[in-house]
């Protein structure tokens, strides 16, 4: 067979690789080259004109980011993509590629930081407005779209309260008022959750998190209908926030293994998750794939497995907080997550201490919430390192 006959995840991420050259290599080479070369005078305008496909400089394309956004555009079910320097260039073309000045975006309460900065501090000055939306009220989305909505954006499961949007009501939601459904999906990753199977037209990923997975590089990748991939590859080609082709290569590479990371990261979260609703120190767990959170039928439903994030409140407010923390020995204190390393944050007093313990409780983060991003590492030596923290910290 040949592996274009192929409807497998795991197939498709190890097989579909960039033309070979006349060495026969069986990986890839980076090309790491800033422009390409014509034949001719003719080849040179037929390309400009867009008449023959074909890479002129690597702004606009370059077979490394070519085979990385193909290899995305066929797991997450798209008709093209674009590759982007960081997950935030991803957030920001997929929005000023598309957007103008007047038009307005109903966005999912809880987004990444950034994000949130784009919609609050720079946005204002181009004149496009937003309005939070609560996932816990979906029968108030409906009343929230106005006149000069054009775009929905969400982020399912949140971050870190891990809430869930149901895509499918949502792809029906946006169907309904002719809005463009905006999905990043970087906490899933195509192998839990396919948007675009419910509607979605744009699905963005911070390439940083689990499709590199091992903590080495900024990416990111847009992917969709073509008609709006094609006015964002427009807008990205002149502004230039283009993935350097070392990272592209990186993680194309990445992908081959992402079914089995997220296996892995999904049974090794689950396994504390089920670990941590055992423990008396412990106020709530909230995971996907638990029977207990309040959305596990629609977890089930959308998500292949619950994925690497398990969020848990620790009795003890935030200074129990800040003590579990400081007495982990083995897990990363970093700023990252969707790493082989197990990661843990508290939000109140890093992420999200900005806000007021008011804001904080609109988007679920209590003075005592941790957040575990649930490595590789053997999930006896995680639980171990969480139960002796628990009790260190007491
Ligand atoms: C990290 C992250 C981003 C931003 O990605 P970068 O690669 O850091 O620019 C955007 N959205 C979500 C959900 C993220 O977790």
């Amino acid at each position: 067979m040949n592996y274009s006959e192929s409807e497998n995840f795991e197939t498709k991420a190890i097989r579909i690789q960039a033309e070979k050259t006349h060495n026969r290599e069986h990986s890839v080479p980076i090309y790491m080259t800033s422009s390409f070369t014509f034949d001719d005078a003719e080849q040179a305008r037929a390309l400009f004109a867009d008449e023959i496909p074909g890479n002129i400089y690597t702004r606009f394309s370059n077979p490394n980011n070519s085979e990385f956004v193909q290899k995305v555009c066929e797991l997450e079910g798209a008709e093209d993509g674009i590759a982007t320097a960081s997950g935030m260039s991803a957030v920001y073309t997929s929005l000023a590629g598309i957007l103008k000045s007047g038009d307005h975006i109903l966005v999912s309460r809880s987004v990444f930081g950034s994000t949130h900065q784009i919609l609050t501090q720079i946005f204002p000055r181009f004149g496009i407005e937003f309005t939070y939306a609560d996932i816990a009220k979906l029968e108030t989305w409906e009343s929230l779209i106005k006149k000069n909505t054009r775009m929905i954006f969400v982020e399912t499961p949140s971050n870190p309260s891990l809430d869930l949007i149901d895509l499918d009501w949502l792809g029906k939601l946006s169907k309904k008022y002719n809005l463009i459904l905006n999905v990043d999906n970087c906490f899933c990753t195509p192998y839990l959750q396919q948007p675009i199977k419910y509607g979605t037209d744009l699905v963005i990923h911070s390439g940083t998190k689990y499709m590199d997975g091992q903590g080495r590089v900024i990416g990111g990748v847009i992917v969709g209908k073509k008609e709006l991939i094609q006015e964002i590859r427009f807008f990205a080609r002149h502004t230039g926030p283009s993935l350097s082709p070392m990272n592209a290569w990186i993680l194309s590479k990445s992908l081959e293994t992402l079914s089995i990371r997220m296996e892995r990261h999904s049974h090794n979260a689950l396994k504390l998750a089920e670990f941590l609703e055992t423990q008396d120190d412990v106020a709530k767990v909230i995971y996907p794939f638990l029977p207990s959170h309040p959305q596990y039928e629609l977890a089930r439903r959308q998500m292949k497995l619950g994925g690497g994030i398990v969020s848990f409140i620790v009795k003890g407010g935030i200074d129990r907080g800040r003590k579990f923390l400081n007495s982990l020995e083995m897990f990363s204190h970093t700023a990252n997550l969707g790493d082989t390393r197990t990661i843990a944050t508290h939000p109140a007093s890093t992420t999200h201490s900005k806000l007021s313990e008011i804001e904080r409780a609109l988007v679920g983060i209590d003075a005592g919430l941790i957040r575990i991003s649930a490595g590789l590492e053997h999930i006896d030596d995680i639980i171990r390192e969480v139960k002796e923290a628990l009790i260190k910290s007491r």
